[in-house]
Parts: structure tokens; C-alpha cells; sequence
């Protein structure tokens, strides 16, 4: 493929989609997927022009100043979050840009629902907002480890095994309200398998430099997989709503998740087709009046 045109994005956006109102059904769904594609020596080519698109569209989003864009990322650890988001927004505007990263809530973050950091760090108008982790985890991790929650300030009579269903809506109607207020989401799943896991564990082990990824916890936290993989599966299938669906990308292939996650968005910029602002009557004839003002200098200066 010479490059990922506008239908063939479509496509594949289509084709990870959840289907909202049918179940994810993660196990199903083959992590070493690509499309169709070989990893074709210009993957990094594809990859870049894809990116151009995005660069393209966040110009618009951003003179238009009144929508803005939400991506959601989720995934099991050294599914390669951090590299999609480095490689995928490459080409675009730092400045349009603001990617959050949210750890285990701590200090002030606890005397407040679970929503509420997330809100502080919603995209401006005209903003790309990329959330790395998410609320999400607080039905993933909190809910494989149940003793998070009982550590949480949460009245205890709220902390019932109905919590789940409750923030399935609440999620699915917090996000309803911004889509009504002019965010538009995407929702993104990096789906790898637990052998492709091991083998990046092993990588960060081997590789000196990346050493410092390497987290021993992170290796422990496998012994719950088929936990998160409930988890996740519950989740997915709850929360993948009309207004806010979720994608589950094939992440065995880095360079293919990368692509996937690129078209994925460039699609979605597509649909909400941000335009630059349509200057008016008055404003040319303000244009014309400056012009005229600037060459008037210019004949001055050499006359
Ligand atoms: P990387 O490991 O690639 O640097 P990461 O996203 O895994 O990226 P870490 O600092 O390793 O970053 O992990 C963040 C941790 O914070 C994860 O284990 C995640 O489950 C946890 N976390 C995030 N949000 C919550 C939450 N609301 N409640 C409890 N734990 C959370
Ligand atoms: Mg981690």
C-alpha cells in the first residue's frame, strides 16, 4: 500500500470498532493483525503521511476554536501507549497538543469523585486532548484489585458490588455530556497478548537503555491478566456507546498499531471536519486597507 487514503481509513476505523450494543470480545480478536498490510519497508512513509493528515486537520480544529478532541488511550502495560502517542502526533503542532498522563490518584485527587482530575484536564475549544490511562481505570485496576477501592474515601455504603454498573452509566453519561458540549471522543483499546508482553518485558530487561522502563511490579501484575481481561472486556462492551465508541487496535505490531491509531483519529478529524473561519466582506476590505498602508511604506522607504 503506497498510502492510507481516506477510504482505506475509514475502513480500518470501521473495522476495530466496537459495535455498540455487542459485546468486545477481546478473545476473539487477533493482536497480531495489520490490515492486510506487510510491514512494508516504508512503514515509517505510511506512518508519516498519515501523521500529515492529523498535522492538517489540527491547523483547522484550532483556527475553528470551537470543537475540540478527546483521545482516550487504555492498554496493558508495554503495549506501546507512550510510542503511539510520540509517533502518531509527531507531526502536529505542539501547541495544539496537551497529552495528560494519570497515575494512581494521590493527595488531592482523593478528597474528589473519581471524575474530577479528569475534568481539570480536559481539551481547551480547538484542542487535541490525549488522556494516557484514563478514568477507566477505576473500573480496570480498581476493579481487578478490590482493595484499592476500600482504600479510596468513598462512603462505605456507596462501595457495593453495584459500583460497576453505576459507573459503566456514569462514564457513558459523563461522556455524553461532552459530546454535547462540543468534544467529540475517540476511544482507543491497544489490544497485545500476554506472550507479546513478555517478550517486551524481556526486551527492557536485555536492552540497557531500556532498562529504566522496567518495572518489576509490572511483571507481578501478570498474574492478574485474565482478571484485566474481564475487566476490560466488561468495560469495553458497557462503555462503547453511539457518541463515545471504543476501537480495539491490534498492538502485537507496533508499527501497525501506530498506522491504525493514526487513521483511527485522522477519520474522526474527518467526520467533524473542521473548517478555517470564512473571513467577511468587512474583513477583506480591512486586509485591502492594510496592504495598501504596508506598500505605501515600502515606496516611501525607496522614494
Ligand atoms: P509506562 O509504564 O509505560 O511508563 P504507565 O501508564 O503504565 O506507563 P505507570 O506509572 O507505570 O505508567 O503506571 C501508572 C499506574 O497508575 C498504572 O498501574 C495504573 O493502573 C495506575 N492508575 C491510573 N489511574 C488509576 C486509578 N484511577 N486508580 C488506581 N490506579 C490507577
Ligand atoms: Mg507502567
Amino acid at each position: 500500500m503506497k498510502r492510507l487514503s481516506t477510504k482505506d481509513a475509514a475502513v480500518l476505523s470501521r473495522r476495530y470498532l466496537v459495535e455498540p450494543g455487542t459485546d468486545a470480545r477481546l478473545a476473539d480478536r487477533d493482536t497480531g493483525d495489520t490490515f492486510g498490510l506487510a510491514k512494508p519497508p516504508d512503514a515509517k512513509r505510511l506512518l508519516r503521511e498519515t501523521t500529515e493528515v492529523l498535522a492538517e486537520y489540527q491547523r483547522r480544529l484550532a483556527a475553528q476554536d470551537a470543537d475540540s478532541l478527546l483521545v482516550v488511550l487504555q492498554a496493558m502495560d508495554a503495549a506501546g501507549k507512550d510510542g503511539a502517542i510520540a509517533h502518531v502526533m509527531s507531526g502536529v503542532n505542539p501547541q495544539g497538543v496537551r497529552v495528560t498522563s494519570f497515575k494512581a490518584p494521590a493527595g488531592v485527587e482523593l478528597d474528589h469523585d473519581y471524575l474530577w482530575r479528569h475534568v481539570l484536564a480536559l481539551p481547551e475549544r480547538g484542542m487535541i486532548g490525549i488522556f494516557n490511562r484514563s478514568y477507566y481505570e477505576e473500573v480496570l485496576v480498581v476493579r481487578v484489585h478490590p482493595e484499592i477501592l476500600d482504600g479510596r474515601t468513598l462512603p462505605a455504603r456507596l462501595k457495593d458490588a453495584g459500583i460497576w454498573e453505576r459507573r459503566f452509566r456514569e462514564i457513558s453519561d459523563f461522556e455524553r455530556y461532552l459530546v454535547d458540549n462540543g468534544h467529540h471522543l475517540v476511544k482507543i483499546f491497544l489490544h497485545v497478548s500476554k506472550d507479546e508482553q513478555r517478550k517486551r518485558f524481556l526486551d527492557r530487561i536485555e536492552e540497557p537503555d531500556k532498562n529504566w522502563k522496567f518495572q518489576a511490579a509490572d511483571v507481578r501484575e501478570r498474574a492478574f491478566w485474565d482478571d484485566y481481561m474481564r475487566a476490560y472486556e466488561d468495560a469495553i462492551t458497557r462503555t462503547s456507546t453511539t457518541w463515545a465508541p471504543w476501537h480495539v487496535v491490534p498492538s502485537d505490531h507496533k508499527w501497525f498499531a501506530r498506522i491504525a491509531v493514526a487513521g483511527i483519529i485522522g477519520d474522526k478529524l474527518r467526520e467533524i471536519d473542521p473548517r478555517y473561519p470564512t473571513v467577511t466582506a468587512e474583513q477583506k476590505a480591512a486586509l485591502r486597507a492594510a496592504e495598501a498602508e504596508l506598500r505605501a511604506e515600502d515606496r516611501e522607504g525607496s522614494g
